[in-house]
């Protein structure tokens, strides 16, 4: 059994923001040397999240259109009287804080159009951490 653990460092420009890491996540699976297992990509944060999907410039649009037909930026949140980002904690419970793909000879499993994404939901940030573990055996 062979574990093999990695952090991606990022940093976001906008409040909302989706950020394509498909190809950081699967130049690490290549590399650690893993024939068959499970590759977990997980942010630790409370106010970013994970997203699995197409990857196209229409439909970046949509899913920002979403979140904010799901979660409005302006509205009546409780949580901002203490701190200005209820939108952002609200939409990243919503949204998914870990992802899980097989590997399989030495690849990432995932579908034609399934790209991963960090999903920046209170950005501009400096320091957006994606943290990726890889199981399996050799
Ligand atoms: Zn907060």
């Amino acid at each position: 059994m062979k574990v093999e653990h990695m952090e991606i460092t990022l940093s976001t420009k906008h409040r909302r923001e989706l950020i394509n890491i498909t190809e950081v996540v699967e130049k690490f699976v290549r590399s650690v040397n893993i024939k068959n297992g499970i590759c977990l990509v997980f942010v630790p944060h409370a106010t970013a999240a994970l997203l699995c999907n197409e990857d196209e410039p229409n439909i970046r649009e949509d899913y920002l259109k979403l979140f904010e037909r799901l979660v409005p930026e302006e509205g009546e949140y409780s949580h901002n009287k203490i701190d200005n980002n209820a939108d952002s904690h609200l939409l990243a419970s919503l949204l998914k804080s870990f992802l899980v793909f097989p590997i399989k000879d030495y690849k990432l499993v995932r579908g034609t159009w399934q790209e991963i994404f960090l999903v920046e939901l209170d950005g501009p940030r400096d320091k957006r951490r994606v943290i990726v573990l890889c199981i399996g055996v050799q």
